[in-house]
Formats: structure tokens, sequence, C-alpha cells
């Protein structure tokens, strides 16, 4: 039995590693052998050519491993008397990954996953100035925006200004989603190098 894994935002930062895949799907419950309970994946990531997998507990942790040496254990139900994470069954629950553990409804909402409400160029120096220098094109949504002088005097920059996310927000990262866009010869990608589809 898997579950849906989130994309992994929060767990791959820095650098685009060329042979590392998201994971969509994964186990119940993973733990590493010295890990004293279990835990519930996330998100995970494979890195094909090195024969790893490293999924990201909902409570925080790194767990995974060479998937031939056995590293890490995957398993649908913990065996009787082993204990789980307490954050990771709440967490996992609450985000609708599995059913609720006290039939309670529970409701946790991952951070970076919708689409933001504020768009994520708003304060930044992603847009595409226009005729006259005082209103851009914002570069991650598309709508044009006023822009403002921020910063200190003796740091003055021009961002875009917060604004609601348009309707031509562009595709997110498969790992970062929105979180780390940056300019590229006038395009927004993301950090880690990969293009955005608009
Ligand atoms: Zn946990
Ligand atoms: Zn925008
Ligand atoms: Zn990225």
């Amino acid at each position: 039995m898997t579950v849906v894994l989130l994309p992994p935002v929060t767990s791959a930062p820095g650098r685009f590693l060329a042979d590392m895949e998201p994971l969509t799907e994964g186990p119940r419950f993973v733990r590493t052998r010295s890990m004293s309970r279990w835990h519930r994946p996330r998100s995970g990531v494979r890195l094909t050519d090195r024969d790893r997998t490293v999924y990201d507990a909902w409570c925080g942790y790194g767990i995974g491993g060479s998937d031939r040496a056995g590293t890490f254990l995957v398993a649908d139900e913990p065996p009787d008397g082993e204990p789980v994470c307490a954050t990771c069954e709440g967490r996992a629950a609450g985000a609708g990954q599995d059913d609720s553990p006290t039939g309670r409804l529970l409701v946790f909402t991952p951070r970076w996953i919708a689409p933001p409400q504020n768009c994520p160029a708003s304060r930044s120096s992603l847009f595409e100035e226009l005729p006259g220098g005082r209103v851009g094109r914002c570069l991650a949504c598309g709508d044009m925006q006023p822009l403002r002088a921020m910063g200190g005097p003796y740091n003055p920059r021009y961002a875009i200004v917060q604004h609601p996310t348009g309707q031509g927000l562009v595709d997110p990262c498969p790992f970062h989603r929105w979180r780390q866009l940056t300019a590229r010869d006038g395009h927004a990608v993301c950090d880690c190098g990969r293009e955005l589809a608009s």
C-alpha cells in the first residue's frame, strides 16, 4: 500500500542534482534501523544514479539510504507495540494523506503547495520594466503592477509591489514549487535551474 506524496518543496534546497527525481508515491511508514519510532513520509526523492531514496517525514526528519542495502525499513502498518511519531501521524492525517487516527477531523495545511494568494514575485525584482519606468510586467504571473523604490538610501532598488497572484502564474518547479523563483534572461526560473513553463 502506498500513499500520495507532496512535492519535496522544503527538502531539496540549493543546487539541482541532475539525477534527482521527485517521488509521487511512497510507503505509509518508514524508519531507519536505528530510529526508535516509525515516521510518515511527506515527500521523497530518488537519486537515480546512486541507488538511493530519501524521504522527508512530516516531522522534519530525513530518512533514507541505499535501496539495496536495506538501510531503511518501510511498512504498511508498524508491527504491534512499535511506537509511531505523533507529529507525523497527526500531520499526515490532517493534510489528507491518510485516515484520521482519532476519527476526528484533523486539519493541517502544508505551505507552498497551493498557488499562493500573493504572487511569489511580490516585492522582488522579478519584473520587466515597461516604458515610463512606473509599471512592470511580473515575470511570475504576467500581471502589470506598479514599481516602487524599496531598500534603504544606500541600497535603493526597484521592486514590483505586493499583488495577488495573476492568472498567468508559471508552472511550479517539481521540487520547490514557487518558493525560489529568480530571473534569468527575462523569464522566471527556479533557483535550482529548472525552466518553468508559463
Ligand atoms: Zn516523524
Ligand atoms: Zn505576479
Ligand atoms: Zn526548483
